[in-house]
């Protein structure tokens, strides 16, 4: 039995076809079972969604979430997903944003926050990315931002909600026919 101590919330990006799995929606199943099979629990995982690029990069992104379970600790967790990561062929260039066949954040951890040089949780930016919130709405609504204590659900609708419709000023509402 595997002693799952953390539980996180990891966001799962692509948008460069691998030579074996295919394209982007391929790559990020095929980077599911690769997690599982180095012993992450997997108890969550989000439809996979299309979504515009981000940065210097112009092709589109497959992009997920999934919650996990592991007796791994934040940086050791980081470890293990950069270690995927480039078995995926993700080469460092130095550029960030560019094009990757992979990128796995790491969202939120059921211990709250971690800040150090190689790992910041909550991900610094997740709060504005549609393409993170709306799969990790899929399978963590409830799930607290610990600055915030927003949940995940709520950092969804904000960002998502539509533009409100402008009112008339007060003096338009006295103007009757
Ligand atoms: P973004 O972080 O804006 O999504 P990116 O995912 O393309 O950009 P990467 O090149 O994958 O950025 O990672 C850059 C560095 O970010 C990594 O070397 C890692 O040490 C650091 N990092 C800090 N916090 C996190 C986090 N929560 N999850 C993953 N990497 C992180
Ligand atoms: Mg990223
Ligand atoms: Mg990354």
């Amino acid at each position: 039995m595997v002693l799952a101590s953390h539980h996180y919330l990891i966001a799962l990006g692509s948008n460069q076809r691998h030579p074996r799995h295919g394209p982007p929606p391929q790559v990020l199943r095929a980077a599911l079972a690769a997690m599982a099979g180095e012993g992450l629990v997997i108890e969550a995982a989000s439809p996979i969604i299309a979504s515009a690029p981000v940065g210097p990069s112009r092709r589109r992104y497959a992009n997920a979430a999934a919650r996990i379970a592991t007796p791994l600790d934040p940086i050791a967790l980081l470890a293990l997903l950069q270690s995927l990561e480039t078995r995926f062929g993700r080469i460092r260039r130095g550029q960030r944003w560019g094009a990757r066949t992979l990128d796995l954040d790491v969202i939120l951890w059921s211990g709250g926050t971690w800040n150090s040089e190689r790992l910041t949780i909550p991900h610094p930016r997740f709060r504005t990315r549609t393409f993170v919130l709306t799969p990790a709405a899929k399978v963590a609504p409830d799930w607290r931002d610990p600055p915030s204590t927003c949940t995940i659900r709520h950092l969804h609708a904000r960002l998502t909600r539509p533009a409100p419709v402008r009112r008339a000023g007060p003096h338009r509402l006295h103007a009757g026919p």
